[in-house]
């Protein structure tokens, strides 16, 4: 009897805390019913941002495996069906001088970096556009990398209007030359009046000599010879002016920076003789090999020795000196600087002076150091003006230095 009466509590017990298990077992369903549905409207409310995001979002698998791309993505790549690029290589869509930096970039994610980088892409009809994507790199709940999350961006008009602007600046900067050559055609006039009046010297003296039957053979080698040289500086001056009024350089080539000062030294002096001053050139020994277009360079120093003159105007000639030296900056980098003697600048314009159309000058027009810092940037390089501790500013050009590529 009283062991029927606690299988019977047992019982009742064992049936209470079925029931309990039961209830909690519901619970547990009820809330992973809740979870799941959580889950799906997060999975379609991230679906749906993806789907309408005007940018390319695309999921890559390590080889380049087109896993999925919103709409905007196949508009992109010109894919008429999704079909058409999912499942299929990303590098279908990748211009083949990229190809390999491409593959580079996918490496990177994969290793866990996230990574910027712009290419030029042709689409599945061979439509040509320039992309900037940003990637980064998808775990899964292992949090291993399971595939590439990248957006990327149409920067094609971007691309064209910098080109544009680059093609508008060619021009400014050859209308700009053409005008520093009206300016300095006295001075022009002056250089080649040089050569021309001793050879015409040198000619007569010869002739005179000759009809005087005086001359010997050797006496007249060396007349000869001068006449060649004066010649040949005059033709030296030519060729440099019709060097500097062409409307483009020739294209980027290995130069050593002091050999371009070297080169239009000629122009240079020129110009602050003319100014009553002197001209210093301090050179690096050792070549500083950039890549340069050589035209556009010589310009920017034809600016900035033009600019230094200017600003010594108010001194005694003997005062008017601008130095132009070249050396290896501390980076490794080669520096082209041009010092003066003049006022300085003052801090506050130090960055100003380098905006299109800011001039201090009655009749200036304020574009010289603005194209000047569009051809340093467009050489990868930098310029800066600071001033100098005895006073006088310094202007500072620096670009990037390829060694090993010496002529
Ligand atoms: P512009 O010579 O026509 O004024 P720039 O762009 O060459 O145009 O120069 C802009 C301004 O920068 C000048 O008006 C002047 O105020 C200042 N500047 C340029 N070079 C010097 C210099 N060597 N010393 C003092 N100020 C300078």
């Amino acid at each position: 009897m009283v062991l029927g009466a606690t299988a019977l509590a047992w019982g009742f017990a064992q049936r209470r805390r079925c029931a309990a298990a039961v209830d909690r077992l519901e619970a547990a369903r009820v809330e992973h019913a809740r979870v799941q549905e959580r889950l799906r409207d997060n999975e379609a409310r991230l679906r749906a941002i993806i789907e309408s995001e005007p940018e390319c979002v695309k999921i890559l698998a390590a080889d380049g495996t087109v896993l999925e791309v919103n709409p905007a993505g196949q508009v992109l790549v010109d894919a008429d069906d999704p079909a058409d690029i999912v499942g299929r290589s990303i590098y279908l869509t990748v211009a083949p001088e990229f190809q390999e930096s491409y593959r580079r970039q996918v490496a990177r994610v994969f290793d866990g970096e996230a990574v910027v980088f712009e290419f030029r892409s042709l689409s599945l009809k061979g439509r040509e556009r320039w992309l900037e994507t940003h990637a980064v790199p998808m775990r899964g709940a292992s949090g291993d990398i399971a595939c590439w999350l990248g957006i990327s961006r149409d920067m094609t008009a971007r691309r064209d209007a910098e080109e544009k602007l680059r093609r508008h600046q060619l021009e400014l900067a050859h209308v700009a030359r053409l005008s520093s050559m009206g300016e300095i055609a006295s001075g022009i006039a002056h250089e080649l009046n040089q050569p021309l009046t001793a050879i015409a010297g040198f000619v007569r003296g010869a002739v005179r000599r000759l009809r005087e039957g005086s001359v010997r053979t050797d006496e007249l080698v060396d007349t000869l010879e001068d006449v060649a040289g004066q010649a040949e500086r005059a033709a030296r001056v030519i060729r440099k002016i019709r060097e500097f009024t062409r409307k483009e350089g020739a294209g980027r080539r290995p130069e050593d920076a002091s050999g371009l000062v070297r080169s239009v030294a000629v122009l240079l002096d020129m110009e602050v003789r003319q100014a009553g001053g002197e001209l210093r050139i301090d050179l690096h020994p050792e070549p500083l090999t950039i890549a340069a277009d050589a035209i556009m360079l010589e310009q920017v120093l034809c600016n900035l020795v033009r600019n230094a003159i200017e600003s010594m105007a108010g001194l005694a000639k003997d005062e008017r000196v601008v130095t132009v030296s070249t050396r290896r900056a501390a980076d490794g980098g080669a520096e082209v600087s041009v010092a003066d003697r003049g006022p300085g600048i003052p801090a506050a314009l130090a960055d100003r002076v380098f905006e299109p159309f800011f001039t201090t000058k009655q009749q200036g027009v304020g574009i010289g150091l603005s194209i000047s810092q569009s051809i340093v940037e467009s050489h990868g390089g930098v310029i800066r003006v600071d001033n100098g501790f005895a006073g006088g500013a310094i202007f500072r050009v620096w670009l990037p230095v390829r060694d090993g590529e010496a002529r």
